[in-house]
């Protein structure tokens, strides 16, 4: 979280008598009755919060004429979800830090004394419990729980987590589902190459079923795995250019296919073949693998650390995997 993000969660959590968990950018607390949580769903836009509250109330759900009533309730308010008891309030985004902690202070406010005046309570997301329902990260996911249920769903993750130490990574046939899964990244790149287009799809296609692939065949995903796959998509990626080249030679020069693949460096040579626009598109096909790639990988390994663990928010200290 940069210092510009942290000063604006730091404002929303003052204003609102909230605090921000250090660990994960969650703004969370009680207040007026509710355990309420305020975070990014996608930390690549931090701008763009949401509101999220588990409660009940005896006259059930809110019906649409309430959720629409309380989208219009604040100009900042851009979606309404209802997800049994949990309601999660999408906020719009503002480009001002300043905007975006007034908005939210509002909106908060505004939330809560909407279901406090349309009677509902403070609830467990999992088993609907009326009281205490402490904001956690289970998974990944921000969940309102009861200390029973959280106990539970803290045990359940502990198992998870033993089970995966313990399963041993397998590398050779990790890299046997790496190769195998990079092949429909290479598909893509010819396909979409013989369509007259190069694109950061195919790194995007290249990087997930690469990865994917790895993690079926090894058993598991460590950075390990995730460093070989990379270097795999990287050899594929000039395997698939490479291929892509012949197919335009052997069609051009009625060629059989291995005569042509070999022949690139050749053909080069001889200036038969433009070396610039060989080695530009290449270059192309590596930013934009690396533009479609990167941010996969880092977003897989931090997924795979973050689905075995369960905390409180507020706890301090995130444990590691
Ligand atoms: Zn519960």
């Amino acid at each position: 979280m940069n210092k510009q993000v942290k000063n604006c969660y730091e404002s929303i959590a003052a204003q609102a008598g909230l605090a921000v968990d250090p660990t994960c950018s969650v703004i969370h607390g009680k207040r007026d009755g509710f355990d309420v949580t305020l975070f990014a769903p996608n930390t690549s836009y931090p701008y763009m919060l949401q509101i999220q509250v588990s409660a009940l109330r005896p006259a059930g759900v809110l019906t649409n004429d309430e959720l629409r009533e309380l989208r219009r309730a604040h100009k900042s308010i851009r979606a309404v979800r209802q997800k049994g008891s949990v309601l999660a309030v999408s906020l719009k985004q503002s480009m001002w830090p300043k905007k975006v902690a007034e908005n939210a202070v509002a909106s908060v406010g505004l939330v809560l004394a909407f279901l406090r005046t349309h009677g509902f309570y403070n609830a467990c997301q999992m088993c609907g419990k009326p009281g205490q329902a402490d904001g956690c990260v289970v998974g990944g996911e921000v969940m309102n729980l009861c200390p029973a249920c959280y106990a539970l769903v803290q045990q359940g993750k502990q198992m998870e987590s033993e089970k995966l130490a313990n399963t041993r990574e397998n590398v050779p046939a990790g890299i046997v589902g790496a190769l195998l899964g990079s092949l429909a990244g290479v598909v893509c790149i010819i396909v979409l190459s013989q369509l007259g287009y190069i694109s950061v799809i195919s790194g995007l296609v290249m990087a997930l079923c690469a990865l994917k692939g790895y993690e079926l065949l090894g058993g598991k995903l460590t950075k390990v795995g995730a460093t070989v796959t990379f270097v795999l998509m990287l050899i594929m990626t000039y395997v698939g250019d490479r291929i892509d080249w012949a197919i335009v030679i052997a069609r051009e020069l009625g060629w059989g296919f291995g005569e042509s693949f070999l022949s690139v460096g050749d053909l080069m040579q001889m200036g038969a073949l433009d070396a610039g626009a060989y080695w530009g598109n290449l270059v192309l096909l590596y930013v934009f693998l690396i533009v479609g790639a990167v941010p996969i990988m880092l977003g897989s390994l931090r997924k795979r650390r973050a689905a075995t663990v369960a905390y409180h928010l507020g706890d301090g200290v995130q444990p590691r995997v």
